[in-house]
């Protein structure tokens, strides 16, 4: 240390101009990235960045179990849901793992909602209309007869208010649904009898469920409720002499083109068919946001798939029952469906008088379709129309 300079000497400062530039300089710099990081940290959800939690390998997992209401990978309804776990998978990096487990295998085909609903799984992926008996309002989010085609469900579902009063009249039961795919038109089934009137319903056995089940009871026939997977021997063993299931592709998988002899269209009774996937509510609330992101964007991503899927399926179906399978399939005279039509709008009318979720829902919907009918007459059916009268 030189001898001529204390240890106690303050530093000398000089403040000259360029001194004190440079300070204001430095202050505005700092102040400019205090303001930037304070934005940043606003912009971060907090469950994707946990405290502690900084690399990926320190998130939690999550091992999820969907119940089914179909065989595990029937053509359709299956692979959607496998598509469902691979999508959350492989977009998760493998943090939501979701095992699928088929009718029977864990719960039976109908009581998935249930088992949902009690937490013993997290997951399931079923049709609305199976638990119309606890929830008269149901069926509206899978088929209404006479309703609403799919592009106008999906479209009253995401744009229309639907999904919103779908999610409120879940809510007691702590399940949040998500549109879960849709087979879109299907085939009014298969009959062991011609069917030429409201008079050959009289007496008929059928497997129908939902609401048309109720119309078709009211016209005298008998509706009974069957998981698909035993419709062949059903049929087979004359347990019942008429059926419906989807359509041409999945109703061909069944062979019920062995056990039925007349094959009808159109599906008035499921003009769409749209399924769901069924989130226990704590199981949700335990999730991250990125993960309940990923189950959002899987499910819709599968709910449109699935109709793109049907409709590619059902056309090499359909040629294929007629030309390998010899099916003549006929359409259900007009009178019947004017019937059936009728028979309907009673129903509902009875319906919404005995329960109020049932009316609230009704009215939204048939508000939907009203609105939603002048559009399509405009755009999809002329484009039939025109398809027929130029030939082509
Ligand atoms: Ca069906």
């Amino acid at each position: 240390m030189p001898p001529n300079t204390a240890p106690s000497d303050p530093p000398r400062f000089d403040w000259n101009p360029i001194v004190i530039l440079s300070l204001v300089a430095l202050l505005v710099l700092l102040g400019g990235l205090y303001v930037t990081e304070r934005a940043q940290q606003k912009n971060t959800p907090i469950a994707a960045s946990p405290p502690g939690q900084s690399a990926p390998a320190a998130q939690p997992q999550y091992q999820w179990r969907m119940a089914v209401s179909w065989p595990k990978n029937f053509p359709g309804l299956g692979t959607a849901t496998e598509n469902f776990a691979r999508y959350v998978a492989e977009m998760s990096n493998g943090r939501l793992q979701i095992q699928v487990y088929g009718a029977g295998e864990l719960v039976p085909a109908l009581g998935v909602f249930d088992a949902v609903s009690a937490g013993s799984v997290e997951m399931g992926h079923t049709a609305a209309y199976y638990h119309k008996g606890k929830i008269p309002a149901a069926p509206f989010f899978t088929a209404v007869p006479f309703g609403m085609n799919v592009l106008e469900q999906n479209a009253w579902l995401y744009y229309g208010g639907g999904l919103e009063l779908w999610r409120d009249l879940y809510e007691p039961f702590g399940v949040i649904p998500f549109p879960g795919g849709n087979t879109g038109m299907q085939m009014a089934g298969w009959f062991n009898r011609e069917i030429r009137s409201a008079a050959d319903i009289k007496g008929l056995k059928m497997r129908i469920p939902g609401m048309a089940g109720e119309v078709f009871s009211r016209l005298g026939g008998s509706a009974i409720a069957i998981p698909g997977s035993e419709l062949y021997t059903a049929m087979q063993t004359g347990v019942i002499d008429a059926t419906e299931w989807v359509g041409p592709y999945n109703d061909r998988a069944f062979g019920l083109h062995e056990v039925g002899k007349h094959y009808y269209y159109p599906g008035w009774h499921e003009v769409s068919a749209g399924l769901e996937f069924d989130v226990n509510r704590a199981a949700w609330d335990s999730l991250p946001t990125d993960l309940q992101a990923m189950i959002r964007v899987a499910a819709q991503a599968v709910n449109l798939d699935m109709t793109a899927e049907y409709i590619a399926r059902n056309g090499v179906a359909l040629r294929d029952l007629i030309e390998q399978e010899g099916i003549q399939p006929a359409q259900l005279p007009m009178e019947l469906l004017g019937d059936l039509r009728r028979v309907a709008l009673q129903y509902y009318a009875d319906q919404a008088a005995r329960d109020p979720d049932f009316a609230r829902i009704y009215t939204a919907y048939r508000r939907f379709q009203a609105e939603t009918h002048q559009w399509m007459r405009m755009s999809e059916q002329v484009v039939f129309e025109y398809r027929e009268a130029l030939g082509d």
